[in-house]
């Protein structure tokens, strides 16, 4: 079968746009590679999209022909699945979702039996069964069975309810509008809101693949979320990408918000409650360094990934933590990056509060951040990390993902992508002009050593 470039295959997954590398037979093989990793009792969740059904079934039979137990969860965000692996007794699970990505792509997320993503050594050994391609099929009398459960979702909103203070959050009786960009989050999050009391504005809440727009909840594609926020004259709005593991903000002025600040707040409100660590990748703005040194609580930075994030959380034993991309994992209910959660953890520190979002947004240390990247140019990684090491010589520099130069008037970091082939710079200061100067600064640098 022909493939073309858009099929990536890395150790923290595989993915493609839907008929132009990705195909059933590829997720296929890799499920039935995944099945034989894991074990008899497998979870199959999935979003929206319009290659879903396709893609369901190949997974289904192919864990099935291995002698795996097949649940199959039905359309659910992908924490409610790695909630349910843990409650449902499973060895590990597959979420079929393009995530944030437009909606000709798709993807698998591999989950472990302990919630979390495949380890990266642990995603490396699946790709080489998958590419040895010797798995072996089980007999007719030793085939898996397919059972349905659709308790994933209410079982997740459940435990979300226990951990957050609910009567606070429901004597404001918030007017929220929910833009679930027409995916998972569609049947999940309203049904939360519901139960916290809230007056709820449904927009692109149908569950749907043909996405209302682009999926990634940065503040260009919220312009309609915006924009109803305000007509309706609701207290926040929520938006959440496909899986709904990522979580953004709409001030109740109507103005779209960056994802930094979705766990900023959570950061906020959880220290306040609990000292301790906190985690995040290296990419992820200061303003958590400024939050956490307000509640003397340290932080500690990962390479960029969900994954390191939530092993790393998991280990050092950190009470909050997350990516600067709106995806808040709490540790109380799953080491995952959870949509749901963070949505009633925001609810409940604006009830506690008592302000609204803009003035608490107001009360937070605000940077500039700006996020540049570049396609299709070859650099010679390893010469540039030298000459930046001598060029910055006094000042601090982290190696934990790419380069990363820390400055008294802000940082820039620079980093090979793990999912496409393109660098990502970011650089983030106090105001426009300092952080547009960094990224310059860096970009230079990035040209003077391409190949
Ligand atoms: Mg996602």
């Amino acid at each position: 079968m022909k493939t073309d470039s858009t099929l990536i295959i890395s150790p923290s997954g595989v993915r493609g746009v839907v008929g132009k590398g990705l195909s059933p037979d590829i997720v296929a093989k890799l499920a039935c590679a995944f099945g034989k990793m894991m074990g008899e009792k497998i979870l199959v969740g999935y979003d929206t999209r319009t290659s879903n059904d396709m893609f369901k079934y190949a997974v289904f039979s192919a864990l099935l022909s291995v002698g795996c137990n097949v649940v199959d969860l039905g359309i659910c965000p992908t924490p409610s699945l790695q909630l349910m692996i843990k409650e449902m007794g499973a060895n590990g699970g597959i979420v079929i979702t393009g995530s944030h990505n437009p909606p000709e792509w798709n993807a698998l997320k591999f989950v472990r039996g302990d919630g979390l993503f495949l380890f990266p050594e642990e995603g490396k050994n699946l790709i080489d069964i998958y590419r040895e391609d010797t798995v072996k099929l089980s007999p007719w009398d030793r085939l898996g069975k397919l059972s349905k459960d659709n308790s994933a979702i209410p079982r997740h909103i459940k435990k979300v309810i226990q951990l957050v203070d609910c009567e606070k959050i429901k004597v404001k009786r918030f007017k929220v509008v929910v833009d679930a960009c027409n995916g998972a989050g569609a049947f999940a999050t309203p049904l939360l809101l519901e139960k916290l009391g809230c007056e709820v504005v449904k927009l692109n809440c149908e569950a749907k693949g043909n996405f209302a727009h682009l999926p990634e909840p940065v503040p260009h594609n919220l312009q309609d979320l915006s924009r109803i926020v305000k007509e309706v004259g609701a207290d926040i709005g929520f938006a959440q990408d496909a899986d709904a593991d990522r979580l953004a903000l709409v001030s109740e002025r109507g103005e779209a918000l960056s994802e930094e600040y979705t766990l900023m707040l959570a950061c906020n409100f959880v220290l306040q409650n609990k000292k301790g660590l906190v985690v995040t990748n290296v990419s992820t703005s200061r303003a958590i360094d400024d939050i956490a040194a307000k509640f003397s609580c340290p932080v500690k930075r990962t390479p960029v990934g969900d994954i390191h994030v939530s092993r790393c959380m998991r280990e050092k034993g950190a009470v909050i933590g997350g990516e600067g991309n709106g995806g808040v994992i709490f540790p109380p209910l799953n080491y995952a990056r959870d949509g749901i959660m963070a949505a009633a953890l925001i609810l409940n520190h604006l009830a506690n509060e008592n302000i609204s979002l803009s003035s608490l947004v107001d009360s937070l240390p605000r940077y500039y951040m700006l996020k540049q990247k570049i396609k299709n140019l070859r650099v010679d990684f390893e010469k540039l990390k030298q000459s930046l090491r001598s060029d910055f010589s006094s000042h601090e520099l982290d190696f934990t993902d790419g380069v990363k130069i820390l400055l008294p008037e802000g940082w820039i970091h620079i980093r090979a992508s793990g999912t496409e082939p393109v660098l990502r710079v970011i650089a983030e200061a106090k105001d426009k002009k300092t952080a547009e100067n960094l990224s310059r600064l860096a970009l230079d640098k990035i040209f003077s050593f391409r190949k």
